[in-house]
């Protein structure tokens, strides 16, 4: 029973009577209002619709109000409250209530459409780079520019293919829930273009897998490379889709967004702000822009430290940091 048809027959006149087609009969309360006598003879008729939706119809004025599920109160509904002698701030409590049920229904229908991820394979002949035996010139080129960002093969399960297109790009596949869902594969050449070749589903979060439940905070950067070096997840990019939020917020821990230091972080602060999150602006010297190289300047350990270090919640302070921040 909901709170409106509860209401509704706790306040109809007590004399009244329940037909076989599931009708209540009592004398009609609104008649009198309409320019009509009152009636006498019960033809105010009230009928609920099983899934709490109750309707009102009046046989002699032909006055009508209902409520279904997932509606907010009408001017109607509240009218026939009202002429049954439900007090003024109950028919508002009442009425406010409902809104907040509808909006809360409404959250939740946005909530679940959690995304799901299929499989998808590796670029042709894709080997973790851990079990090759032959290193060939490209995969030393790979290897070489791993060592220069910092990026250790116990860090992540790195791939390489020797198929011509990808046998001089590093790369990694996106997991989640342990099947591999995408990947992307950086070119290791300072001057080749594309620079990335991808294959990603939207609303995906990289990195989630590795987020363990004994950790009280998650990271969020935008690079999955950055998001490796600190054990963070990645957004691929510099926007906050909702279905990312979800499944960044499922986590359910403190989020801290570390935005890379350039025009679209700073719209990134303010999504963060938007959804209650943290966000750390660490102090890193001028020309690092983001966590791979404030890892390479700095080290690992440290470049995590300013992180931690620079979390800031509130959102005044946080708007504050980033005018400095992003200059
Ligand atoms: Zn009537």
């Amino acid at each position: 029973m909901s709170i409106v048809a509860d209401t509704l027959l706790t306040f109809l006149p007590p004399k009244r009577k329940t037909t076989p087609s599931g009708w209540t009969s009592f004398n009609a309360p609104c008649c009198h209002h309409n320019g009509h006598s009152a009636d006498t003879r019960q033809r105010g008729g009230l009928i609920s619709n099983g899934d709490g939706g109750i309707s009102y119809h009046c046989f002699n004025c032909g006055f009508k109000a209902s409520w279904q599920p997932g509606r907010n109160v009408s001017k109607g509904m509240r009218t026939l409250m009202r002429w049954i002698n439900v007090p003024d701030d109950m028919i508002n409590k009442i009425s406010l209530q409902v809104m907040q049920e509808n909006e809360g229904i409404e959250v939740q229908q946005r909530l679940i459409e959690i995304p799901s991820f299929h499989e998808v394979p590796l670029p042709d002949d894709a080997v973790l780079i851990e079990g090759v035996e032959y290193v060939t010139k490209h995969l030393a080129q790979v290897v070489e520019y791993m060592r220069d960002r910092n990026l250790y093969l116990e860090d992540y399960p790195f791939y390489w293919s020797p198929s011509l297109g990808y046998r001089d790009r590093l790369i990694v596949p996106f997991y989640y829930e342990g099947k591999i869902v995408g990947w992307t594969a950086r070119t290791v050449q300072a001057d080749k273009q594309p620079k990335y070749l991808s294959e990603q589903q939207p609303g995906y979060v990289f990195n989630l897998d590795e987020q363990r439940p004994q950790k009280i905070f998650v990271i969020v950067c935008e690079g999955p490379i950055d998001a490796i070096h600190i054990d963070g997840v990645a957004l691929m990019g510099s926007e906050i889709k909702d279905q990312q939020a979800l499944l960044i917020n499922r986590l359910n821990r403190e989020v801290i967004v570390v935005p890379d230091r350039d025009p679209a972080g700073s719209k990134l602060v303010e999504r963060a702000i938007e959804l209650g999150w943290s966000v750390s602006l660490p102090k890193w010297d001028e020309g690092i822009k983001d966590i791979s190289d404030a890892v390479k300047k700095y080290g690992k350990l440290y470049a995590l430290h300013s992180i931690v270090g620079a979390v800031e919640s509130s959102p005044l302070k946080i708007r504050l940091g980033a005018k400095k921040w992003f200059g």
